[in-house]
């Protein structure tokens, strides 16, 4: 824009000249007058972008103010709102006098002080510069180039008409013209507009995140960067006197010398170096990669420059990856698990270690394509393409058995596992997934299932066995006690029927010791069923059949159901374990108490059923209250029982998945406490 007002300037100038009259002249001079109005502007707008002060610039007040009086000067100029003098003289032609008219004045002092102040700046600027020559370079172009018109236009223009009242001499425009295109070319011609040129300046180098270190031939350091010297906490003036092995951490001896050697070569064979080294800083110990390369001056060597590259995280993070690396590849071995890659795109196989191991291989032995198609049998290897091919159109995860007949002739099974990864398109780029050798897993499974077939096989044996042997031993016994009745009935021999009584007792004790061997046995084997309960029902007919036991007229049977839902269970399971509480409570209730009794009382949600069987009978001692549950566990050797309904119904419950308790004092009575859960 400055050079352009410039030109500007400059045509109205020379349309001004070469006209012949007065009127003619003010025309050109009015319509070119912006030109030079506004050059002051211009300048301090221009040296406020160059000295780096956006900030100024970009506020609007400085806008107004640079603008703003010169858009009132122009208006009452273009207005005529004095008048312009225009005189003819034989050298210059016509020329304007500003020396009339106060405003006239005040608007070329008003120009004059805004090109002082853009030099000012420029050369406080130019002052300022110190590493960056390049830099300096160009800033001294333009302050000249600003300053040879500026200062001959303030003297010609300005100071010769306003203070000695003689006419201006009117140069300025042209000299500031060619001037101004001069500085562009001439920045133009050594590039001092181009970035590339300035990247090559010391600022860079000092700036640049690599410790730069030059040194002479006796490994004195002659020259340091920034990034160095601010890395090393070295201070700027005694660096010479550091030589640089005082800079290094060395491992060891053979370090030391390897150092040595290379500064030794790169000297000699004039050849750039990388060694790996540690460097002491005031943060401690940095791992470093360092280049050396001569610093050769007239073709002789004078020093070498070193570029020296913190790599310490980067140090971590490869041991770091290689830890995990070397984690993964134990977990792989130990667990049996390989891993691959397709890449679909590329067609590429990468396998790792356990999986050339798993096919029989050494890792990288030959190509994974290679050994696949020649180890998997060809009917599989149809399928598990075919499998691979819809994942690759899916994009759902494969998961597959196959076989391998390994090159030794042995044979495994694997079971695969493969996540197909799209690109944005939504089209299948890579398959990552693992091999699993499952083949002593699978005769593992297949002897499970050989001995779980024979297991069955004895244990329906067994339970047939128990069956009909428990079935023919009742038999007879029913029949024992049959006569038992006849012939109780036929005698009235006391001495015979407490003998009868005697052997009916035996024989009762014997039918209930069977019984609960066949439903243990029952419990052991067979199937968790889902019956609808009905207490009410199922209860009224236990105790009807419980009346058969002694004393059992004595004891009054109380139930109480609180039907809240539906319930469901195994019913033969739950027969069981309240049969054998019952049949406990009224058993073992108090000859000595008068109103002996046994309350039932069922509360069913839709959760659980929770049952209390409680009686006030002869209690058991509070250290024995989980002993009673053990298999044929007696209280005492006069106790009526097996020993083993309890633990019958503790078994039965865990079938049921429920649980039982008790709370009983020796004396006082008993609680048994069951929770069935309702499914
Ligand atoms: P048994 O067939 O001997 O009754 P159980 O396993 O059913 O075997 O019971 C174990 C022992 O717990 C019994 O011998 C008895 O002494 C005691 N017992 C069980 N229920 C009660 C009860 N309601 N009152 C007092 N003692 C009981």
């Amino acid at each position: 824009m400055l050079t352009l007002a410039c030109a500007l300037w400059q045509t109205g100038d020379s349309l001004k000249r070469i006209v012949t009259t007065a009127t003619a002249a003010d025309i050109w001079d009015t319509i070119f007058s912006p030109s030079w109005i506004f050059i002051g502007s211009l300048c301090v707008h221009f040296s406020l972008t160059y000295t780096q002060r956006a900030r100024i610039v970009s506020s609007p007040f400085t806008i107004l103010l640079l603008y703003g009086p010169g858009i009132v000067f122009l208006s009452l100029y273009q207005m005529h709102y004095y008048e312009h003098i225009i005189q003819y003289f034989p050298f210059f032609g016509w020329v304007n006098f500003h020396n009339k008219n106060i405003i006239d004045v005040v608007q070329i002092y008003w120009v004059t002080v805004q090109v002082l102040v853009s030099l000012v700046l420029l050369f406080i600027h130019t002052f300022k510069i110190k590493n960056d020559k390049l830099l300096k370079k160009q800033s001294y172009f333009i302050t000249i180039g600003m300053t040879i018109p500026i200062v001959t236009g303030v003297v010609a223009e300005v100071i010769i008409p306003t203070l000695f009242h003689r006419p201006a001499i009117p140069v300025t425009s042209t000299s500031m013209s060619l001037l101004s295109f001069a500085t562009v070319m001439a920045l133009k011609r050594y590039k001092l507009f181009t970035v590339s040129e300035l990247i090559n300046n010391e600022t860079l180098i000092e700036t640049l995140p690599i410790i730069l270190i030059s040194v002479s031939e006796q490994k004195r350091i002659t020259y340091i960067n920034k990034t160095g010297i601010e890395t090393l906490g070295l201070i700027k003036k005694d660096i010479s006197a550091i030589n640089m092995n005082q800079l290094f951490l060395y491992k060891s001896k053979e370090d030391e010398m390897a150092f040595a050697k290379i500064c030794e070569r790169t000297i000699k064979y004039m050849q750039v170096e990388n060694f790996e080294s540690a460097l002491i800083t005031p943060n401690g110990k940095i791992d470093i990669i360092l280049s050396s390369a001569p610093i050769i001056n007239n073709n002789k060597v004078q020093g070498i420059l070193f570029a020296v590259r913190d790599i310490t995280e980067l140090k971590k993070t490869h041991e770091l990856i290689k830890k995990k690396e070397e984690l993964l590849e134990d977990a792989q071995q130990i667990s049996h698990v390989g891993s691959w890659e397709w890449n679909i795109r590329a067609n590429t196989v990468q396998w790792s270690d356990e999986q050339y191991r798993i096919y029989g291989y050494e890792p990288g032995e030959r190509s994974p394509f290679e050994i696949w198609s020649g180890e998997v049998p060809d009917e599989e290897q149809k399928i598990i393409k075919n499998i691979f091919q819809k994942a690759c159109f899916d994009h759902k995860p494969v998961s597959c058995y196959h076989k391998i007949l390994r090159p030794n002739g042995a044979e495994a099974i694997v079971h695969v596992h493969g996540k197909v990864t799209v690109d944005e398109n939504n089209n299948a780029i890579r398959i990552t997934g693992t091999t699993q050798d499952i083949t002593e897993l699978k005769q593992k499974e297949e002897m499970l299932q050989k001995q779980n077939e024979e297991l069955q096989k004895i244990n329906s044996e067994l339970d047939k066995f128990v069956y009909s042997v428990s079935h023919d031993l009742r038999a007879p016994l029913t029949s024992m006690l049959g006569i038992i009745e006849i012939t109780g009935e036929e005698t009235k021999d006391p001495f015979v029927t407490d003998h009868l009584n005697l052997l009916k007792t035996s024989i009762l004790k014997l039918d209930q010791f069977i019984l609960d061997i066949l439903n243990y046995s029952r419990n052991a084997r067979q199937e968790v069923k889902k019956d609808e309960i009905n207490f009410c029902d199922l209860l009224n007919g236990m105790i009807e059949n419980l009346k058969y036991i002694n004393n059992a007229h004595k004891v009054d049977v109380r139930v109480q159901v609180r039907n809240g839902a539906l319930f469901c269970s195994d019913k033969s399971r739950v027969s069981i374990i309240l049969n054998n509480l019952i049949a406990n409570a009224i058993r073992y209730s108090n000859p000595d108490n008068n109103n002996p009794y046994v309350e039932i009382i069922v509360d069913i949600t839709d959760r659980e059923a929770n049952i209390i069987v409680a009686d006030n009978g002869i209690g058991i001692d509070n250290n024995l209250h989980d002993k009673i549950f053990e298999m044929f566990y007696r209280v005492s050797e006069s106790s009526k029982g097996s020993g083993l309904g309890l633990y019958i119904a503790k078994e039965a419950l865990k079938k049921l998945n429920g649980t039982i308790t008790v709370e009983s004092e020796k004396g006082k009575g008993s609680s048994f406490k069951i929770s069935i859960p309702n499914s």
